[in-house]
C-alpha cells in the first residue's frame, strides 16, 4: 500500500506528464475523462492532507481567488530589449558586424518574434519558483500566481537531465481565437475591447484573480535560457533541449549560416505568418553560440549578438475628414475619424477608431491632416501616426468633447477606463433609444423594429421609453407617415409576442450595465425571479460564479433607481416574463431550509450555477465567504486553500457533491 504522501507525489508526476504531453507537445496519451479522474483524486487527497501542500502542484492551474498586489523585484539579468528594424539593409549590416567582429564562422538562428509580454521565469530544484514580467527591464512584476495557471508553462522541470537552476524567458501570448472570443464578450458588454492580443495578454496577466487568468487560456514561448548548468554552447541545442524539460518552444526557429537563408526565412514569414494561430510581430535573428554572444556583448539597451526585424504592418495614408463622437446606450462615448476612403488589406476603409482622449491627445490630431491608417493585428482600423509634414494651417486641433452631444449634459471621465460618460442616462436622447434599440433586439426581445422606427416614434412622442412600446395603439400607428394598416398591425403583433420572451432575455433586454447575454443568463439561474435579483446583496450577487464587484455593483445600482424600478414595474404589469418558467419552480422543497453553503471548487455533475440554483430551489442560502454562519461547504475538485484553512478552523463541515446531492434527493 502506497501512503497519501506517495500517492500524492505519483499522481503529481502523472498528471504533470499529461499536461506536458497535452500542451507542450499536443500530444495527449489519455482520455479527458482519464486525466480529470486523476486530477480528481489529486484535489481530493490534497484537501485531505493539507500538510502536502505544494505551490507547484497541477492542482494550482485553475487559479484561486486571493487578492494580491504584485510585488516589484529585481532581475537577475537584466531584461534587454532588441535592437529593432524595419529595413532589410539593417539586417545585412548587422550579419556583416558580426562576422568582421568575431572573424569566424558564425551560425544564426531565426526565430518568430511573438506579439505577446516577455516573462522571466525562475526554477530553483527544478521548480518554478518565480515568474516576473519585463518591467523597466531591471525591475518586474511578480506574477508567478498567475502564469502558474498557463499550462504550457512546467510547474517543475522533467527529465533527469533538466538543470536544477535556470531562466527561461519567453512570451507569453494570447491566441486570435482566444482573442476574438474575449473581446466579443467584452462588446456585449459595453467594455472597451482591447486593440490587439498583446493587450489583451498584457492586461490579463496583471489580473488579481488568477482564476479569471486560468479561463484565458494563455500560451507561452520560450525562446532564451539563462544559467550556468546548460547542456551546449548552442542557443539552438539547448532550447531543443529546453522541450524535453517541458517547456513549449517554436518548432520554427531555424539555423542559418548564410544572408540567402536568413532573407528567405523572413521572405516566407512575413507571407505565412497570416496562417498562424497567433501574431507574431517579425522574426528574429540570434547568433547561435554562447561563447560568441558573449564575446559580442551588449551596449546598455540591447544585445549586440540579436537583432528584430519586424514586418511592416499594412498601412496606408489618407486624410481626417472629421471625428465624430458616438453616444453609446450606456453613456460611454466613442471618439470616431471619418477618414477619406482607402484601400487597406483589400477593404475599402472609411472610419477608423480612436478608442479614447489619451490616444487622441499622443496623436496630436489635427482635422485635414493626411494620416497613417493600419489594420495589422488589429481587427478596427487604427490610426498610428500623422503626416506632421503635410499639415495645412488651418486644421484645427481635435479634441475631445467637454460636454455630450446629443444632450449637452457635461461629460465625466472614468480613470480606470479612461473613458467619458454622458451621466444623463434618464435624459439623454441617445441612451433613452440606444436602450430602446437594445431592448428590441433579437437576442432580447426580438420586436421587429429598425432603429428608424425608434426614431420615428421617439421624435412624435410615442415612446419615451421601452415600456411605452406595451402602450402603443393601432391608432398611434397607422397615421403615421408612410404607416399603414400592415405595418401597424405587424408591430403590435411583434410586440404582444414579446411577452413571452423568457425571463432571462427580459433581463437582458433591460440593459443594466454589464449584463450582457451570459451575464443575464448566470442571474436568472442564481436568482429565479426579478423580486429576488432587487433583493440581492452585494454579496449575493458576488457569490455568483463570474460575476465580479463591478458587475453586482451595476445591478444594484440600476435597482437604487427608483426610475428604473418603476419601469421594470410597469414592463411587469404588462405581462413581461419576470421569474423563470413554472417547471424549473415546481421542484421547490424546502430540504435546505435555513442552511447556510459556501461553494468552492469545480464540479463533476453541475456547474456552480446549477448548484446555486438547487440551493436555493431546495430553501437553502448561499454566501461567498466563509464565516461561523456557514453550515456547510460544497467542496468541488480544488478548493481554495484559504477557505480549507478556514473552515476547518471553524469546523465547519465540508461536504462533496455526492453528498450534496444525496441531501436534496
Ligand atoms: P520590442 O518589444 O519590439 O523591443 O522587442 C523585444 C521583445 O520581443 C522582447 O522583449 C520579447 O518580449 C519579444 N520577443 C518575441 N519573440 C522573441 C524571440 N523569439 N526572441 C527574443 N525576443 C522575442
Ligand atoms: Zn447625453
Amino acid at each position: 500500500m502506497k501512503t497519501p504522501k506517495e500517492e500524492i507525489e505519483e499522481l503529481r508526476r502523472q498528471i504533470r506528464e499529461h499536461d506536458y504531453y497535452y500542451y507542450v507537445l499536443a500530444q495527449p496519451v489519455i482520455s479527458d475523462y482519464e486525466y480529470d479522474r486523476l486530477m480528481h483524486r489529486l484535489m481530493e487527497l490534497e484537501a485531505q492532507y493539507p500538510e502536502y501542500y505544494d505551490p507547484n502542484s497541477p492542482t494550482v492551474r485553475v487559479g484561486s481567488d486571493i487578492n494580491k498586489n504584485f510585488e516589484q523585484v529585481e532581475h537577475r539579468y537584466p531584461m534587454l530589449s532588441l535592437q529593432n528594424t524595419y529595413s532589410p539593409g539593417e539586417v545585412t549590416d548587422f550579419y556583416n558586424r558580426v562576422k568582421r567582429l568575431l572573424n569566424e564562422e558564425v551560425g544564426i538562428v531565426c526565430e518568430l518574434k511573438f506579439d505577446g509580454v516577455s516573462i522571466s521565469l525562475i526554477y530553483e530544484d527544478k521548480q518554478l519558483i518565480r515568474a516576473v514580467t519585463r518591467g523597466d527591464g531591471r525591475r518586474g512584476d511578480d506574477v508567478t500566481d498567475n502564469v502558474r495557471t498557463i499550462r504550457s508553462i512546467p510547474l517543475v522541470l522533467r527529465g533527469d537531465d533538466a538543470p536544477s537552476s535556470i531562466e527561461a524567458r519567453g512570451e507569453i501570448i494570447m491566441p486570435w481565437k482566444v482573442f476574438e472570443e474575449l473581446n466579443k464578450e467584452r462588446e456585449e458588454q459595453e467594455e472597451p475591447l482591447f486593440a490587439n492580443p498583446r493587450n489583451a495578454t498584457a492586461g490579463t496577466i496583471k489580473l488579481q484573480d488568477s482564476r479569471v487568468v486560468a479561463q484565458r487560456k494563455l500560451e507561452s514561448f520560450i525562446y532564451y535560457l539563462l544559467g550556468d548548468e546548460l547542456p551546449t554552447d548552442s542557443h539552438f541545442e539547448n532550447l531543443t533541449s529546453a522541450r524535453k524539460w517541458g517547456f513549449r518552444v517554436s518548432h520554427e526557429m531555424k539555423r542559418c549560416s548564410t544572408l540567402e537563408e536568413i532573407f528567405d526565412y523572413i521572405k516566407y514569414w512575413d507571407k505565412e505568418r497570416k496562417n498562424l494561430p497567433f501574431a507574431i510581430d517579425g522574426v528574429v535573428l540570434k547568433v547561435d553560440s554562447l561563447k560568441q554572444q558573449e564575446r559580442l556583448g551588449a551596449t546598455s539597451k540591447f544585445p549586440r549578438w540579436a537583432i528584430a526585424y519586424k514586418f511592416n504592418p499594412e498601412r496606408a495614408l489618407t486624410k481626417l475628414l472629421s471625428v465624430t463622437f458616438q453616444v453609446g446606450r450606456t453613456g460611454a462615448v466613442t471618439p470616431v475619424a471619418n477618414l477619406e476612403p482607402v484601400l487597406l488589406s483589400g477593404t475599402v476603409v472609411k472610419r477608423a477608431s480612436l478608442y479614447n482622449e489619451d490616444m487622441i491627445n499622443a496623436l496630436d490630431l489635427h482635422i485635414g491632416d493626411m494620416v497613417y491608417v493600419e489594420k495589422g493585428g488589429e481587427i478596427i482600423p487604427k490610426i498610428t501616426g500623422v503626416e506632421k509634414e503635410a499639415r495645412s494651417e488651418d486644421g484645427e486641433k481635435v479634441q475631445f468633447i467637454k460636454f455630450c452631444p446629443e444632450c449637452g449634459t457635461p461629460l465625466v471621465r472614468d480613470e480606470d477606463e479612461a473613458i467619458y460618460y454622458c451621466p444623463n442616462m434618464e435624459g439623454c436622447p441617445a441612451q433613452i433609444k440606444g436602450r430602446i434599440e437594445h431592448f428590441v433586439s433579437r437576442k432580447a426581445m426580438n420586436i421587429d423594429m429598425g432603429p428608424e422606427t425608434i426614431d420615428l416614434l421617439y421624435e412624435k412622442g410615442l415612446i419615451k421609453d421601452a415600456a411605452d412600446l406595451y402602450e402603443l395603439k393601432f391608432e398611434d400607428l397607422v397615421n403615421l407617415e408612410r404607416w399603414g394598416e400592415t405595418s401597424a398591425r405587424n408591430l403590435l403583433n411583434s410586440i404582444e409576442k414579446s411577452k413571452s420572451v423568457p425571463y432571462e432575455r427580459v433581463l437582458f433586454a433591460l440593459g443594466i450595465r454589464y449584463v450582457g447575454e451570459t451575464v443575464a443568463q448566470k442571474l436568472a439561474q442564481a436568482f429565479p425571479s426579478i423580486d429576488a435579483l432587487e433583493q440581492a446583496s452585494l454579496e449575493d450577487l458576488m457569490a455568483v460564479d463570474g460575476i465580479g464587484e463591478r458587475i453586482a455593483q451595476s445591478v444594484k445600482d440600476y435597482f437604487a433607481n427608483p426610475k428604473f424600478r418603476d419601469f421594470v414595474q410597469r414592463l411587469r404589469s404588462h405581462g413581461l416574463q419576470f421569474s423563470l418558467n413554472q417547471e424549473s419552480l415546481t421542484s421547490k422543497t424546502d430540504k435546505l431550509k435555513d442552511k447556510t453553503f459556501v461553494i468552492s471548487g469545480i464540479f463533476k455533475f453541475h456547474s456552480r450555477d446549477e448548484y446555486k440554483a438547487l440551493i436555493a430551489q431546495n430553501g437553502g442560502k448561499v454566501s461567498s465567504s466563509v464565516s461561523k454562519n456557514t453550515d456547510y461547504i460544497l467542496a468541488g475538485e480544488n478548493m481554495g486553500p484559504a477557505k480549507l484553512e478556514k473552515a476547518n478552523q471553524l469546523g465547519i463541515k465540508i461536504i462533496t457533491e455526492e453528498e450534496f446531492l444525496k441531501m436534496i434527493e
